[in-house]
């Protein structure tokens, strides 16, 4: 008899000890009984003879995961404090894999620069290119994925989901054809197992995807590209709470795999610690025009007379705004208070179009007539312009113009974003409202003027990258416009100076907020978020009090505070927090499998959100 530590794949109990006459590799997945139902577990490692009773393994699958996905899944655990079979259960795990070698000579051409920066990430391990919008960091992706897939390797190209536009997949086409694969979350089931087929058979090596596309299993990958490296989609939101990115180059430090970062406004984080190699982009670029206005957001004579201008010379606009519908909040005419959700502690944003009130946390909605719940007035005053207002009040005044809206609202499937892309590169858009995913990467030939509006309130965020996550969007739509010639900018900010002083320089702001982070926070120090949350507030508050109680045996760390979270009530549940620092990677691990059994406790290293 052989016995066996197997991880329950999804569950979050500890591994388990298993018998069986076969014997079993690591890695491989077989069928168990847990407490009479049915599981899929996966074999870690043969063990001792256990002095209990065990049950017996029923029987082996056809799957298996590959070293490098155990090896990850394994650090995953660790690192982001979670039980294993939770981590092993975001990889995809594979049959077997064939190998079919397939020559690409087809490059692109590189200037004298790209060449530079070509070379420099093929000296390093791990590096970063920061180059503008612009500059051409494409070209020397591709260079570098024909050169490892020639190598007879595997490559990954990352970027955000949003990017992964049709635009992209014909480029990436033409110079890879059937080797390339496209990997996002609504691919279906049935073209997912189409893929995973042509990935097994060797057919295809080169996979263009979202974050999930890190966890199909590679055999044999040589290469990692991470395209907008500074942007937060990499970073999962539920439990594990990964950042791809950072996992990237986790396996760059175990493996024989080379990872190349790239973006225009790279995370501070990437910055100070990879190497870099700065490629500076077009003539153009140089040559934007920045216009600022003090108004507090609203449509101001000078948006109004540029956008025109912009219109009269035949050009395209895009005008960014943080919120969607039409106004962020309602409060009380009389007594100010805010119209709440009832079960979130948020405003409800207001949609003319539904004439409802609705909660984007919880998607909770109600009819718009209501009365304010301290004074019962029925008088209520919209406050914060969203897109969708913003639509209304240009179409008004432009009433020739085709104006549409980019946002979730609007964009909610993947064949919506792609028409109305090619709508607006086809020019049958003049000006398109978006929120942020106006900035994400897509390519818009013909836009002369990009309008940034309610800025400040990012700006104003209690996080300490809100400086430079509002830098990066304000230069990241900036970077939409010119991409043919002269192109403006408005801003519409309190913050002139801020703006001024490092719009057309971040590697500026770069120098300098490190100097401002310094000591108190990343890259400086690490954090460690806690979220505590329930639907009785008093357990949440004892709740807060355990896990405070059990970090007192934690040394190195120093807890920067606790208490009601930034958003206090979502979805019925109360929501409580507690922030630790530390220089100590080891103390923070320990300060969160201190407290990540119990209930209602999630646990984030790195966080980015702070709500
Ligand atoms: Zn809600
Ligand atoms: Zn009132």
């Amino acid at each position: 008899m052989f016995f066996y530590k197997i991880a329950v794949l999804g569950s979050s109990l500890k591994p388990l000890t298993y018998a069986s006459d076969s014997k079993f590799l690591p890695n491989q997945i077989v069928e168990i009984y847990v407490r009479n139902s049915l599981k899929k577990g996966v074999i870690l490692e043969l063990c001792q003879k256990p002095n209990f009773k065990t049950k017996e393994i029923l029987k082996a699958t056809e799957f298996k995961f590959s070293l490098t996905q155990a090896t990850l899944a394994n650090f995953i655990a660790a690192y982001y404090i979670c039980d294993l079979g939770v981590a092993f259960n975001i990889f995809t795990p594979f049959k077997q894999t064939k190998f079919k070698s397939i020559n690409f000579n087809l490059t692109p051409n590189l200037s004298s620069d790209q060449t530079k920066a070509y070379e420099f990430a093929n000296e390093h391990k791990t590096s970063l290119i920061f180059g503008d919008t612009g500059s051409g960091k494409s070209e020397i992706y591709i260079k570098l994925i024909a050169k490892t897939l020639n190598q007879g390797k595997q490559a990954l190209f990352l970027m955000p989901e949003i990017s992964l536009t049709p635009q992209m997949e014909k480029r990436l086409l033409s110079y890879f054809g059937d080797a390339l694969a496209i990997w996002h979350s609504k691919i279906s089931p049935k073209k997912k197992s189409e893929i995973l087929t042509k990935f097994e058979s060797g057919e295809v090596k080169l996979i263009a995807g979202a974050r999930s596309a890190l966890f199909l299993p590679f055999t044999n990958l040589g290469l990692i590209v991470v395209d907008e490296e500074h942007d937060d989609s990499y970073k999962s939101a539920q439990k594990p709470r990964y950042n791809a990115r950072d996992l990237s180059l986790f396996l760059a430090s175990k493996f024989d795999i080379k990872v190349l970062l790239g973006s225009a406004t790279p995370s501070l984080t990437t910055f100070n610690k990879q190497p870099t190699f700065r490629l500076k982009g077009t003539y153009h670029e140089s040559f934007k025009e920045i216009i600022y206005d003090e108004n507090e957001t609203k449509l101001s004579k000078s948006i109004i007379k540029e956008l025109k201008i912009c219109l009269e010379d035949k050009k395209q606009a895009i005008v960014f705004l943080p919120t969607r519908a039409n106004f962020k909040y309602m409060v009380c005419s009389k007594c100010s208070t805010l119209v709440k959700c009832p079960f979130c502690s948020v405003g409800m944003s207001y949609h003319k179009d539904k004439n409802s009130l609705k909660c984007h946390y919880c998607g909770y909605s109600t009819f718009a007539k209501v009365k304010c719940s301290s004074c019962k007035s029925p008088l209520l005053e919209a406050k914060r312009m969203g897109t969708s207002e913003v639509l209304d009040n240009l179409r008004a005044v432009f009433k020739d113009a085709n104006i549409a809206k980019f946002d979730r609202d609007e964009i909610t499937t993947q064949k919506k974003l792609v028409s109305l892309l090619k709508d607006f590169n086809d020019k049958k858009i003049d000006i398109l409202v978006g929120t942020q995913m106006l900035s994400k990467g897509h390519d818009y030939h013909n836009v002369s003027l990009a309008v940034i509006m309610g800025i400040d309130e990012n700006l104003n965020y209690a996080d300490f990258r809100a400086r430079e996550k509002s830098l990066a969007l304000a230069i990241q739509l900036s970077g939409r416009a010119g991409r043919a010639g002269k192109a403006k900018v408005l801003i519409q900010t309190r913050q002139v100076e801020f703006f001024k002083e490092y719009i057309l320089n971040y590697d500026k702001f770069l120098a300098d907020e490190l100097e401002y982070r310094s000591g108190l926070y990343p890259p400086f120090t690490k954090l460690l978020r806690i979220l505590i949350s329930h639907k009785n507030e008093k357990i949440a508050i004892s709740t807060t009090s355990k896990c405070l109680e059990r970090l007192k045996s934690v040394e190195n760390i120093e807890i920067v505070g606790y208490g009601k979270a930034g958003i206090e009530y979502i979805a019925s549940k109360f929501r409580y927090e507690i922030l630790i620092r530390s220089k100590n990677i080891k103390a923070l691990i320990k300060s969160g499998f201190s407290v990540y059994d119990i209930s209602g406790v999630e646990v984030d290293m790195d966080p980015l959100s702070f709500a």
